[in-house]
């Protein structure tokens, strides 16, 4: 058995797919990433990219699926539909609700499939899913993955992840304005704090200057205020995630090299790197 960590990245995207021959390089699907560790897999979100995930799944049976969700906006709900392992009989499959909302026992990944918005409806499904809504840390703990909830800056809020692994430290903060016009719930200085000699900050940096003013308050961040962020907090990989559908590959290279130079010109600990599909990282 492999007993490395590896974090792996099935979709990039922010908002809305964004599938076409501008966006071959970095992906077109919406936000989902996986990080295996032995016979489990924690799965980050359940945006597009899930689908790719599921296909890979499907051959290992025997691997414990356990699904985290930011929030519910659709591009981090509407790939589970199409998420194969579902369709398998007796596969278990957690998830844990109660993590975004007190009191609330059925994930949004299920509601989303009630013969509306999607035909089939859970009592279709021939595989278990498990809501685990007492202590869900303790139990994510038992299986190997300590976790820390950040409450992060968006409109309807958002909850970041700090997740350890076989010691490795891995912060999944999107959907997170770093600087929001209306109240933070998230100052910088406990961004940086939280985040804090990690070994990998996956971050929302969906926007530039130039998006400004018009999307302030979308809740979204800037590139560069994730550098600013991930050098602060000398992060060694600093993972830009959650890039606008909008951009185009030509674009993302040419701002990777902005923040690459800026890093270089501070002599930064951290290692930046912009998000895209089937990226693997290994500790
Ligand atoms: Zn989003
Ligand atoms: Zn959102």
């Amino acid at each position: 058995m492999n007993n490395k960590v590896k974090v792996e990245f099935w979709g990039v995207r922010g908002s809305v797919p964004s599938p076409g021959p501008e966006t071959i390089k970095y992906g077109g699907n919406t936000s989902c990433v996986s990080i295996s560790y032995k016979d489990k897999i924690l799965i980050c979100d359940a945006g597009t990219g899930i689908r790719d995930l599921g296909s890979s799944l499907v051959q290992d049976p025997n691997k414990e699926i356990y699904i985290l969700l930011s929030h519910s906006h659709w591009d981090h709900i509407q790939g589970f539909p199409f998420f194969k392992p579902i369709y398998q009989p007796d596969r278990p499959v957690y998830m844990f609700p109660s993590l975004l909302k007190k009191n609330i026992v059925l994930s949004s990944l299920v509601e989303q499939m009630d013969g509306a918005h999607f035909p089939v409806t859970p009592d279709q499904v021939p595989s278990n899913f498990n809501f685990i809504t007492h202590n869900p840390l303790a139990f994510l703990s038992k299986n190997g993955f300590d976790i820390e909830l950040v409450f992060l800056n968006h409109p309807g809020s958002a909850l970041g992840y700090k997740i350890k692994v076989n010691d490795i430290t891995i912060c999944y903060f999107t959907d997170n304005e770093i600087e929001p016009p209306y109240k933070k719930t998230i100052e910088f200085d406990q961004l940086v704090e939280k985040c804090n000699t990690a070994d990998v900050l996956i971050h929302d940096a969906q926007y530039t200057k130039e998006d400004m003013p018009l999307k302030h308050g979308w809740g979204h961040s800037l590139i560069h205020q994730v550098t600013e962020l991930g050098h602060e907090a000398k992060v060694k990989n600093i993972v830009y995630f959650h890039h606008d559908p909008e951009r185009s590959d030509e674009q993302l290279d040419k701002l990777l090299d902005i923040e690459a130079n800026w890093l270089k010109s501070k002599n930064s600990l951290s290692n930046p790197i912009f998000a895209q599909e089937r990226l693997i990282l290994e500790f």
